[in-house]
């Protein structure tokens, strides 16, 4: 538990740091020991909201001492859980407004290196408006609006929080997720024969710069750094992430086609997006379906290439057929690219990177607030949800708690009994609406607590 990301609760008493500490840590909370003059007076628990597991600690317990100023030892207290939170929770009361020990508080929580988020709490209903308004003046951009005692605003509140507890996002990635020129990291799975090496072979035998091969992110694949140049003579890079190794080990045939499926998964474990190669002379079959399939499962973006196009006979129909066996066969993601290529003449494989890019782009996407909760609002009074045994279930808002693969929470009550057609039917519109193209969005539903 030691590692657990740690939010810290501050503000001055009365504010609601307990009830809000109480909510996120519900009946588990732990009492800390009280090593004297470090960790007395505050109450430590960890929390589990919508997927992520963090830690809290409350920094109340000062009640008895005089409001107006801030007294010595809760500086102390508060400064100490700062600075080893990796973010700070500022809670004002919007029905109080700011005071001037919010206003001191603020003062030095700027002046400290921990990242702070701005919660008004208590904000249910009219009161609360021009809290709401003084707590914006206090410069720390707009307050998360808070009932700790209702459990309003917690999806609100965690998303606000996200960038900061995500720990797995951050150690994973050391580069900006929204940055385009990222390298694209990039796998290339198919049957045996489907031309993965000859493709591969192709990108690096152009005269384009490699700067691998680099040995062994595991012991069966590589990946390989190069630089592509894309219509606007931009260079762009690529890690490509070749599982070739796996597949010489397979001598006996009948491994062959567990070792593809094992081989692309592994793949996945370090691609953004995953290219599923097939041989058009031979067309889709039901392995590559199955391949596709926990590519998906997995969160990663698929593309689907149709090699040796070159020798394909009856082009246009054999395409067209694919095209009808993936929709058939792909029940959670419609329309995923399909394009054809040749590794052998090099035809397409331009295109084929650049839907890397843009399905990479897709997949990282994070949609604005704004954007999002007016798609939300459409979507449920295009087509509500039902009302089982003539109890509507109600859907009130919906937050996305990450990208790469995209993922929601939408929250509401009743939402056991919502259909899982109603479920796709928000995971397409949000597609098609929001621009995920083919991407797997997932999908949670919550009732507040
Ligand atoms: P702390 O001193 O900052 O830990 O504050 P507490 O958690 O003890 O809360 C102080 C008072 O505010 C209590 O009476 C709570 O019931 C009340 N309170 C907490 N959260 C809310 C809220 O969201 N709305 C309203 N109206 N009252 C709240
Ligand atoms: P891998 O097992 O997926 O790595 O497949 P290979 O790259 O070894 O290719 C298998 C066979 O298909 C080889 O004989 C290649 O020359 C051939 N091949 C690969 N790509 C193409 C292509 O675009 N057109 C044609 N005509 N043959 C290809």
């Amino acid at each position: 538990m030691a590692n657990l990301p740690i939010v810290a609760i501050v503000g001055r008493p009365n504010v609601g740091k307990s009830t809000l500490f109480n909510r996120l840590v519900g009946k588990k909370l732990a009492l800390v020991d009280d090593r004297p003059g470090v960790t007395r007076d505050r109450r430590e628990g960890d929390a589990h909201l919508l997927g992520l597991d963090f830690r809290v600690i409350d920094t109340a317990g000062y009640e008895d001492e005089d409001p107006d100023t801030l007294p010595g030892r809760m500086r102390r207290q508060t400064e100490a859980a700062v600075a080893e939170a990796d973010v700070a929770l500022f809670l004002v009361d919007a029905r109080a407004g700011v005071v001037p020990l919010d206003e001191e508080i603020a003062r030095w929580l700027r002046s400290s290196d921990t990242p702070i988020v701005l919660a008004a709490n208590k904000a249910e209903g009219r009161a609360a408006e021009q809290g709401i308004l003084e707590a914006l003046a206090l410069g720390f951009g707009d307050p998360v609006q808070l009932s700790a005692e209702h459990g309003e605003g917690v999806g609100d509140l965690f998303e606000a929080l996200l960038p900061y507890i995500d720990r797995e996002v951050e150690e994973e990635e050391d580069v900006d997720l929204d940055n385009p020129y990222a390298p694209l990291k990039l796998a290339i799975v198919g049957r045996p024969n489907a031309g993965k090496s000859t493709l591969i072979n192709r990108f690096l035998g152009q005269d384009r710069l490699i700067t691998g091969p680099e040995a062994g992110i595991t012991r069966d694949s590589i990946a390989i750094d190069w630089e592509w140049r894309d219509r606007d003579g931009e260079v762009r890079q690529v890690r490509l992430i070749d599982t070739a190794g796996m597949r010489k080990k397979a001598k006996v045939q009948d491994k062959l086609e567990k070792l593809s499926v094992a081989d692309a998964l592994r793949a996945v474990d370090f691609a953004e997006v995953v290219v599923l190669l097939l041989d058009a002379t031979l067309g889709l079959e039901a392995q590559d379906l199955r391949i596709a399939d926990r590519v998906l499962e997995e969160g990663r973006a698929l593309i689907i290439a149709l090699n040796k196009w070159d020798v394909a006979e009856n082009p246009s129909s054999l395409f067209n057929g694919v095209r009808k066996a993936l929709e058939d066969g792909l029940s959670q993601v419609k329309g995923v690219p399909l394009l054809a290529v040749s590794a052998a003449t090099g035809k397409g494989l331009d295109t084929l990177i650049e839907a890397g890019f843009e399905t990479r782009a897709a997949w990282s996407k994070r949609v604005p607030t704004g954007e999002l909760n007016r798609w939300f609002e459409r979507a449920v009074d295009a087509n509500p949800p039902p009302a089982p045994g003539g109890k509507r279930i109600k859907l009130r808002y919906v937050t996305q708690i990450k990208s790469r693969p995209p993922s929601f929470v939408i929250f509401g009550t009743r939402v056991d009994q919502l259909p899982a057609s109603y479920e796709r039917y928000l995971v397409n519109s949000m597609r098609r609406e929001l621009g995920f193209g083919a991407v797997p969005v997932r999908l949670t539903l919550r009732a507040p607590k």
